[in-house]
């Protein structure tokens, strides 16, 4: 399958059409970004891992029964999908204490919870990706209540699967990310990419912070990191 025009540039990748109008490929970039694109820099090799790490997780999520758009690794940069129109919403699930979370409610990091949480952010960069309620989604018309008790019911399985898998690498997901979206005849699909780009990814011995918190932060050693959790994936799920 061949790229044609290029539809979009976003901060981590660019998306093309294809000869097929269902299928896009998309090229993951090395490009870093954080804080709604105020700080800027670039991760060398990290988009290699997020697109092989995104490719790995989302087919095994298909066997779990959540329907994603991964079709095929193209190479090492460049994944074919299906083509969706994406709901306008970040979806966060959290274990454990971290983040936008311990800033808003004035606690520490690391608080693990009874139970995951699930919130949704309006996805609108002039408006700074904003926290939104569910009715507000549904005054919005972002979404129906039909789409979001199945964008739910996946972000939980999801949860599951994952934290798991990263559970026998060695490795605590403290919260994540993913985006949804909608085939052409409406069938809800998991969409975009999961990576330490969009998770959190701590040492479970150590804490050590293995995702793009080290870049946010300054932590340093940020290449390192990307590549050691991909390594300790590879090497867990072989
Ligand atoms: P951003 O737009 O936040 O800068 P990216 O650089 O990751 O993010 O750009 C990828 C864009 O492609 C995102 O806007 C994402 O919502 C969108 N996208 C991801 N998967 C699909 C898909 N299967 N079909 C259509 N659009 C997609
Ligand atoms: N996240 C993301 N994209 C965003 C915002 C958050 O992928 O635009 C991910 C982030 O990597 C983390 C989780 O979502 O794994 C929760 O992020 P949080 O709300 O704590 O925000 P942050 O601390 O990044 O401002």
């Amino acid at each position: 399958m061949e790229k044609l025009e290029q539809l979009y540039e976003g901060k981590a990748k660019k998306v093309f059409a294809t000869e097929d109008p269902a299928l896009l490929i998309v090229q993951y970039k090395d490009d870093a970004t954080a804080f709604n694109g105020k700080k800027k820099g670039s991760i060398a090799g990290k988009g290699i891992v997020n697109n092989r790490m995104s490719n790995r997780l989302m087919a095994h999520l298909e066997k779990a029964g959540v329907p994603t758009h991964f079709v095929r690794e193209l190479s090492e940069r460049e994944t074919l999908v299906k083509k969706v129109r994406i709901v306008p919403l970040e979806v966060v699930v959290r274990n454990v204490s971290a983040g936008s979370f311990a800033r808003r409610y004035g606690v520490e990091e690391g608080l693990p919870f009874g139970e995951p949480t699930v919130e949704f952010s309006y996805k609108n960069d002039a408006l700074d990706d904003p926290l939104i309620a569910l009715p507000h989604v549904f005054a919005l018309g972002l979404a129906t209540r039909e789409e979001m008790e199945t964008i739910l019911r996946y972000a939980k399985q999801i949860n599951g699967f994952l934290r798991e898998l990263w559970a026998s690498c060695g490795v605590t997901l403290v919260d994540f990310k993913v985006e949804f979206g909608r085939l052409a005849d409406g069938t809800i699909i998991l969409a975009d990419e999961i990576s330490p780009d969009t998770c959190r990814l701590w040492d479970s011995a150590t804490g050590k912070k293995l995702d793009k918190d080290r870049f946010r932060r300054d932590l340093g050693g940020v290449e390192e990191a990307y590549a050691e959790i991909m390594a300790r994936l590879e090497a867990a799920d072989a």
